[in-house]
């Protein structure tokens, strides 16, 4: 990271920050990158802004590389208060992607060929009207041959591969010339007069007006905002499937739900755990998972397992994201995304723009408000 550093120092917690026309500074700095603080940096910086990416490890190696990648917006499945935002990013989705492949050269397999439920057994009689047979565009036999469900509907979503996406905006966002500190996390937004003007990492301080909380599970360590975002554990297992196309549809059934990538590889998910920052997997959860895996699609066994692991969402006392600008002038949050910030993250970083600008978001954020928990 080129920081220069020219003048006079001040001292602050035992460390010198240096400020004056010697020293770089930045329009807005984002503290996170996942893919929620990356696409708001890509975002930010077509609009013309000068970016910098403080991010603790490496950019996206945290949930967003941990995700399945389903984009859900499905009303039976999303919060109320989250739906609007769901199906704007879902619509945004295709151009999103392709914008990032073309500033990246880099591909992030972004799937439509729709979802296939199976609703758990009580639900099914739950909903007058509700006949399986007739959301289905073709016999399920058809649709999927290797699939066993007695009741099934469809879904006309998309899904992505959650890594593919990471890397790729990690790129597009360093060919958009934005830049990034990396191996050094955030310890404290700086205020000075009751303003930001930037923040200070375990080995040096970064100076912008402006500071966006986009940390995800670990949003809440940040002094002095301290969101009330807490980790929800997920793990999950990567098979290889015997044949590339053994499956087309992402299958989610109550016990697991499978994902195909166009490359052959299934991920079978997820736990969803109150474990604290811990990301070990736990054998018995993964074989618990496997089995769920061949009991919907039995060929499965031919299948080689790749990989387990698990991540940590940003989970909110509601559930709810924190998106907007904080009490303290020049301080804003996006987070606490959950099971979907994979989705949310086209329409998060459009709205942030908005807010960071000072202009109207196209939506309504004041259910996400992060003065909701004072
Ligand atoms: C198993 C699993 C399955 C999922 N499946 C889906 C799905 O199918 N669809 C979907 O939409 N979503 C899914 N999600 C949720 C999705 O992954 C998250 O909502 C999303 O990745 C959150 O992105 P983020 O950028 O906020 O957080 P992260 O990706 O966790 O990024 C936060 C970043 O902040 C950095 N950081 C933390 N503290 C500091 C600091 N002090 N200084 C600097 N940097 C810091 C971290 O290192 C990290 O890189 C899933 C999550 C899991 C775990």
């Amino acid at each position: 990271m080129p920081v220069t550093c020219g003048g006079k120092a001040k001292w602050s917690r035992g460390r010198p920050v240096f400020y004056n026309a010697g020293v770089k500074s930045w329009d807005v700095i984002i503290v996170g990158g996942g893919i929620i603080g990356l696409s708001l940096a890509i975002a930010l910086r077509r609009r013309g802004a000068r970016v910098l990416v403080v991010e603790r490890g490496e950019p996206g190696r945290e949930a967003s590389y941990a995700a399945g990648g389903m984009l859900v917006d499905c009303s039976l499945e999303t919060p109320p208060a989250l739906q609007p935002l769901a199906v704007a990013s879902a619509r945004m989705y295709p151009e999103f992607a392709h914008e990032i492949e073309v500033e990246s050269g880099a591909k992030v397999d972004l799937r439509d060929q729709g979802t296939i439920v199976i609703p758990p057994s009580e639900n099914v009689h739950e909903r007058p009207g509700f006949t399986m047979a007739e959301l289905l565009p073709a016999p399920l036999s058809e649709l999927e041959p290797e699939l066993i469900a007695e009741r099934a509907f469809y879904l006309k979503e998309r899904s992505v591969d959650p890594r593919a996406l990471s890397s790729a905006a990690t790129k597009a966002a360093r060919n958009l010339s934005v830049d990034f500190s990396s191996g050094d996390p955030v310890r404290a937004v700086d205020l000075s007069d009751g303003r930001v003007n930037g923040v200070t990492t375990t080995k040096t301080s970064f100076m912008a007006p402006k500071v966006v909380i986009c940390a995800g599970a670990w949003s809440g360590e940040i002094a002095p905002c301290a969101f009330p975002t807490r980790p929800v554990k997920g793990q999950m297992l990567c098979l290889a499937m015997p044949s590339r196309t053994l499956l087309k549809h992402v299958i989610r059934s109550p016990n697991a739900y499978l994902i195909p990538r166009s490359d052959g590889r299934l991920l079978v998910g997820a736990t969803v755990e109150e474990a604290g920052f811990d990301k070990r997997t736990d054998p018995d959860t993964i074989q618990r998972l496997h089995r769920a895996a061949l009991e919907l699609v039995p060929k499965l066994r031919d299948a080689r397992m790749l990989e387990d692991w698990a991540g940590l969402r940003p989970g909110t006392p509601d559930g709810l994201p924190i998106l907007g600008a904080t009490q303290t002038p020049g301080c804003y949050v996006a987070t606490g995304h959950f099971r979907d910030g994979i989705l949310l993250a086209p329409i998060t970083a459009k709205l942030m723009c908005a807010v960071i600008e000072g202009t109207t978001p196209e939506l309504d954020l004041g259910a996400f408000s992060p003065s909701r928990f004072h």
